[in-house]
């Protein structure tokens, strides 16, 4: 229990700050250059990695890189920021996205306010006195009036619970906890869960290193050619006074990644027409076949089928042998439906002797043994595992920090039917919680440093309101929450995502309940939602004077 000066009954002082800031990735810093250099606001961030760089300080699996173009996924708050960094490579890889955002974390002087190896434990809502205690796995207590969670949507690795892991001998991993040494799988048996983003990036570069790897696959993936290059100044993007075009085309497209020649509709085109320009889509590489070829791709049944045929053709091009190639070929999910994937090399790496492709959903996981992996079908052998079996995306990581809001109640609880909010950033029951790239916004359909940016502004500009105004709470209203679901839901039902089971509906997760957690109306038309919100004195919220 919480007194008024904000020491808690039989435990330590707290430490009074104005806002509390949860993870310091992406969102997590810029989140405090905002609230800290621009309103002068007393702002801490809590991080429990012992680095800055949230996702890109977690996976340093062989292979991590990010699949937006690196011009655009980056910050754009800083023109000096953009002038003084280059990248090396059109898409960069792990290290050098970790580097950047280092040098963020110096360039604005940011790491004097942040608190590195340090786990949010719980945050609980004192009504008395408007504002939140939170603690921390070191035993320190803050006492905020704010707090801002910044901690990813896929920051919650997901290990599934197959019996007999503990038994295993070897070593096992997650790629969303890779050791900071990296690992040296020379001469070893390697096997790997999963055939997602993540294994589909790392699996070409450890079986150049293994002595065999086993590729575990439940469900084949449409990946197409990520396309990287080094970086060439001719395709321009960031240089100097380019940030306002680069900006407005961002903003224009649905996910925040430009795409000018997208085509409205391929309805009616002949398949000839098609095929044509789904080719120059997959030769420009990266989301251009997904976000780039026909707007209507993921609303129209049969153009979406006409893409998921062209990359089974791929596929059956790059994969010498048809039955390993046929397993790696999806078959009745939608193309698109799941987060699209790119890659390099990987479906040619099949063609290797020392892999071998084997289908867990022919023939299950029975268990994990002291010297490998145990199938309905067979035994395999391995000194190694690697789980690249996804994450508990949008709510593990916020439930892991035991959210208790007015009432007491837990946030878990309060959520025990499946999330619901206001614009993915404000929860009825929770005043004066803000969460960044929160289930129902744009989040992880949109390019993600474009989206934490809006949040991350909209959310200091709301702060410095109700320090204007002196207002001592704003929480979103039952009605407003519940209209936004309804809209979210509604949007999301006129397209094909919701007729696969994904990880934007927590289907990845046993007994999650399915929700679609994805606001899909594109970046631009949530920004204007957001601004018209402000605009009408804070639409659905609830705002209590001091
Ligand atoms: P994160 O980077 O996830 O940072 C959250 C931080 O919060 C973490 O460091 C975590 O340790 C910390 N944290 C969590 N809980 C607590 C707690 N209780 N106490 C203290 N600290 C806590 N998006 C794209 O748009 N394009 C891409 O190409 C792309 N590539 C990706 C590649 C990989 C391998 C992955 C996993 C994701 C990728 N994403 C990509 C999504 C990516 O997560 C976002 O782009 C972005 O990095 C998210 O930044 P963030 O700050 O919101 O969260
Ligand atoms: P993921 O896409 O969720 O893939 C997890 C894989 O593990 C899937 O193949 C899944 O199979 C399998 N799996 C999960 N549970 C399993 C179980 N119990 N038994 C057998 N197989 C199981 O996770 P991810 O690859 O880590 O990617 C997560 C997200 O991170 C991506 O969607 C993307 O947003 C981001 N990411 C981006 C990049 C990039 O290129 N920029 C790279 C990595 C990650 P099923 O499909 O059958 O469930």
């Amino acid at each position: 229990m919480s007194s008024e000066n904000g020491q808690t009954a039989g435990r330590g002082a707290a430490d009074h700050v104005d806002a509390v800031i949860v993870g310091a990735g992406f969102a997590g810093l810029y989140m405090l250059h905002r609230l800290r250099d621009k309103l002068g606001l007393k702002a801490e961030v809590i991080e429990a990695a012992t680095g800055v760089g949230g996702t890109w300080f977690w996976n340093r699996y062989p292979g991590a890189r990010c699949d937006i173009q690196s011009v655009h996924y980056s910050y754009a708050f800083s023109e000096e920021l953009q002038q003084e960094w280059t990248w090396s490579e059109k898409y960069a890889a792990q290290p050098e996205i970790l580097s950047y955002l280092n040098f963020v974390a110096d360039r604005f002087d940011l790491r004097r306010s942040i608190s590195l190896g340090t786990r949010v434990t719980a945050a609980t809502f004192d009504e008395a006195s408007n504002s939140w205690d939170v603690e921390t796995d070191r035993g320190r207590r803050l006492r905020a009036r704010y707090v801002i969670s910044a901690v990813g949507c896929l920051s919650a690795g997901h290990v599934p619970s197959f019996p007999g892991v503990e038994a295993f001998a070897g070593k096992t991993y997650h790629t969303g906890r890779w050791p900071v040494e990296g690992v040296d799988f020379t001469g070893q048996r390697v096997g790997i869960i999963g055939t997602g983003s993540t294994a589909i990036q790392t699996i070409p570069f450890i079986a150049q290193q293994a002595s065999h790897l086993t590729v575990f696959q439940r469900s084949a993936t449409y990946a197409t050619p990520l396309g990287n290059t080094p970086s060439d100044p001719a395709e321009g993007g960031d240089g100097p006074g380019e940030a306002a075009t680069r900006l407005a085309m961002e903003w224009e497209s649905w996910a925040g990644v430009p795409f000018p020649r997208i085509r409205p509709s391929g309805k009616g085109v002949s398949a000839e027409e098609r095929t044509a320009w789904f080719e120059e889509c997959w030769a420009q590489g990266g989301f251009a076949l997904w976000g780039g070829s026909y707007a209507d791709l993921l609303f129209d049944p049969e153009l979406n089928e006409a893409a998921a045929e062209f990359i089974r053709a791929k596929i059956k091009q790059k994969v010498r042998d048809p039955a390993v190639a046929e397993l790696l070929t999806p078959r009745g999910i939608p193309y698109g439906t799941k987060r699209p994937v790119c890659e390099t090399g990987f479906y040619e790496t099949f063609n290797r002797d020392n892999v071998t492709l084997v289908d867990i959903k022919a023939a299950p996981i029975v268990e994990i043994t002291a010297t490998g992996l145990r199938t309905a079908a067979a035994t395999h052998e391995l000194d190694s595992l690697i789980f690249a079996t996804g994450f508990d995306a949008f709510t593990g990581a916020l439930f892991a920090m035991n959210i208790r809001g007015r009432g007491g109640k837990r946030l878990q609880d309060h959520w025990g039917e499946g999330p619901r909010n206001y614009l993915g950033l404000s929860i009825h029951g929770f005043p004066n919680l803000f969460t960044i790239t929160g289930p129902f916004s744009p989040s992880v359909l949109f390019n993600m440093p474009r989206g934490i940016e809006q949040h991350c502004d909209w959310i200091a500009d709301s702060i410095a309101a109700m320090e204007r105004q002196n207002l001592a709470s704003m929480e979103a209203t039952a009605e407003a929450e519940a209209a936004w679901m309804a809209e979210v839901k509604a949007i999301a039902d006129m397209t094909l995502f919701p007729t696969t089971d994904s990880w934007y509906l927590g289907a990845n997760i046993p007994g999650k309940p399915r929700v679609f957690m994805v606001f899909l109306a594109g970046g631009k038309r949530y920004k204007e939602i957001c601004d018209e919100v402000v605009a009408d004195n804070y639409r659905g919220f609830a705002l209590s004077p001091a």
